[in-house]
């Protein structure tokens, strides 16, 4: 199936609903495609807990015309959220709003984002077997820099495996000129570096640069971007897909 079917296939799948399995915290977690629980070949699939960087009073990056990193961020995990979710995956997403997540009564914008962190954090922890995807953009002095860059963790041996599967399909599908490799995270990357299953983290692309802000902005590039992580994942865990839509 080339990509634009296969998406339209998906879509038409999400029109007809998915089950909405149960809440956590405010945080909408669901089964697709009459929640059936996918396999993998190593057996039951993990859960996916996808995590759209920044949100509430942190907008992360910003780009011309009020663009906002975590509104991107927020989109593009919309759309990864759905496409694991119509192939039978167990999706988690860390917000669903444009909210911080830190503990009520939490006070000041410090204590808050540590807060945050750790209750996305918290995430990994509570859905022990899972893949942690962190959606980000990024922003650089420089505006010709460009093109999608995945940083993985250091703890679990597959991180590293995830994040070259991503970097190569991003590139070998949408950006061709892309010479960016995949990178291993510090401390300053905290969820991806503290997570214990593969942890990547995606900056899909550069606010500061002309053509990724028209790209990342524009539906179809965020649905592709998408695309190419749900592929790259599928690859990692072994899988073929689509794997439940002939069911
Ligand atoms: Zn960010």
């Amino acid at each position: 199936m080339t990509l634009l079917k296969y998406i339209a296939a998906a879509l038409v799948l999400l029109l007809a609903g998915y089950a909405v399995a149960s809440g956590i915290s405010g945080v909408v977690r669901m089964t697709g495609h009459g929640a059936r629980r996918v396999s993998t070949p190593g057996g039951r699939a993990p859960v996916i807990i996808i995590d759209p960087g920044h949100g509430g009073i942190d907008g992360g990056a910003t780009g011309p015309n009020n663009i906002v990193e975590k509104d991107i961020n927020l989109e593009i995990a919309f759309i990864l959220r759905d496409l694991f979710a119509v192939n039978g995956f167990e999706v988690v997403m860390t917000r669903e709003e444009d909210i911080s997540i830190h503990d009520p009564g939490t006070s000041g914008i410090r204590a808050q984002k540590r807060s945050d962190l750790r209750n996305r954090l918290d995430f990994t922890e509570r859905f022990t077997d899972n893949i942690f995807i962190s959606v980000h953009q990024n922003k650089f002095g420089d505006p010709d820099q460009r093109g999608t860059q995945i940083f993985y963790g250091p703890n679990h041996p597959g991180s590293e495996l995830l994040a070259e599967l991503v970097q190569r399909n991003v590139v070998s599908m949408l950006q061709p000129e892309n010479r960016r490799e995949h990178k291993r995270g510090g401390r300053n990357l905290f969820l991806i570096y503290e997570a214990r299953g593969p942890a990547i983290l995606v900056e899909c692309g550069f606010l500061s640069n002309p053509q990724d802000v028209k790209n990342l902005t524009d539906s179809q590039y965020q649905a592709q971007i998408a695309f190419a992580i749900f592929c790259s994942t599928m690859e990692f865990l072994g899988m073929e897909f689509p794997v439940s839509l002939a069911g």
